[in-house]
């Protein structure tokens, strides 16, 4: 099941707002419940605090939702706990109304109930409509804020049989896919130029947390419209790219790339604040949510999968050399070329994605470079390349 949202702005009524309050309390009234008896499971936290709802005048399935939205944050604050992050007594502040239960599509609209026996109908746009009336789709719950309309949706897809893989290499400047037939760079340079522009430079007069805090928030938030949409883009074109070649998308692991740009590992501070200002996840994310969305595979690849893929020959599998005059350009010592690093990353993964995925899949017909060969169980994949392809293929081919 994939799921994905679609949203649009819309103007709230009197009864909404009202009601958009309402939700706001009752969700922080099951936050008190369930930090004063320590229990964050959905299970628990209603049967402490359903009873305890009973004095707002809120239709009854919104209630219900309060309590597993409270349940949601308690359930995240326990997790960053544990991992060790600090956390604030959580406390819901905006407006906002989530529930799975008691709403509606008409032909024209969202409608909602309000209170007992009164409903609410919120005109859709022509965008949303059309995105919720795709053969398959349904409406599985509704956002409110005050000026948004969020819808999650959700459809049943069949999976895309593959004949081949392409690599996602992720750079800070460029997004490279590609595989052995072609590859193909998706600037975004454009966005490490927005992100250098909406990068706070000004010292202050009053160094204020407050008013920094105002500011940040300002600059980040012109930032992430702007810069979204360049993403946007690519990943989109990626994904459609992949589903019209029948190509399974292979994504590297980059655990614990934020620690290389640390303070203190001899990076100066303006290097760091760019390479850090990327979003990394964000594209992997996107990469995800849309090719599930389509039904294309996606591999991630493990740690020890990934490693040395930027810097391995795809030709010979030699260990290739950087040199300071070849910016982004890597030489192979043995066959005596100069490649780029992004197009040798992003061959390397389609490959390591391919064993893989000859494994997991073994009746996929796989394009080999000579021709089509059956890759059947027990058969090797082909081109195999010794340091080049997974390590553990070898052991494939002998059961
Ligand atoms: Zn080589």
């Amino acid at each position: 099941m994939a799921v994905k949202s679609v949203w649009q702005y819309y103007v709230p009524a009197a009864d909404v707002l009202r009601l958009l309050d309402l939700f706001r309390r009752m969700v922080n009234d099951s936050l008190r419940i369930g930090l004063l008896n320590n229990a964050s499971s959905l299970r628990r936290l209603s049967l402490l605090s359903y009873n305890q709802l009973a004095r707002y005048h809120s239709p009854s399935y919104y209630k219900l939702c309060a309590i597993s939205r409270a349940a949601g944050i308690l359930a995240a604050r326990n997790k960053s706990a544990r991992r060790g992050y600090p956390t604030r007594t959580p406390y819901a502040v905006k407006p906002q109304l989530v529930s799975c239960y008691g709403f509606k599509i008409t032909n024209d609209g969202l409608e909602i109930p309000v209170s007992r026996g009164k409903r609410f109908s919120i005109p859709l746009t022509t965008h949303t409509l059309q995105v919720i009336s795709q053969s398959g789709v349904k409406v599985r719950s509704f956002t409110l804020t005050q000026n948004k309309l969020c819808l999650c949706i959700a459809r049943d897809v069949p999976m895309i049989e593959c004949v081949s893989t392409v690599g996602v290499d992720r750079n800070l400047r460029n997004l490279t896919v590609g595989n052995d037939d072609q590859t193909r760079h998706y600037d975004l340079s454009k966005s490490v130029r927005i992100a250098g522009t909406t990068r706070i430079v000004a010292s202050f007069r009053r160094n204020d947390d407050r008013i920094r805090t105002r500011i940040a928030s300002k600059y980040g938030e012109r930032r992430t419209s702007r810069t979204s949409n360049l993403l946007h883009n690519a990943t989109k074109t990626i994904v459609a790219v992949a589903v019209q070649r029948r190509t399974a998308i292979v994504l590297e692991n980059i655990g614990g790339i934020r620690s290389l740009y640390r303070k203190g590992n001899g990076q100066g501070r303006r290097y760091r604040g760019r390479v850090n200002g990327w979003s990394y996840y964000e594209a992997q994310r996107q990469i995800e949510y849309k090719a599930r969305w389509a039904g294309l595979p996606v591999i991630r690849l493990s740690r020890s999968e990934t490693r040395g893929s930027s810097v391995t020959c795809p030709r010979c599998g030699e260990r290739l050399q950087s040199d300071k005059r070849l910016e982004r350009k890597l030489w192979c010592g043995r066959c005596r070329i100069v490649m780029d690093r992004d197009r040798v990353a992003a061959i390397n993964l389609a490959r390591r994605g391919r064993v893989r995925f000859a494994r997991s899949q073994p009746l996929v017909r796989i394009e080999a470079q000579g021709g089509a060969v059956e890759a059947v169980k027990g058969n090797p994949t082909p081109t195999v390349i010794p340091g080049v392809d997974a390590p553990k293929l070898t052991h494939q081919t002998k059961s």
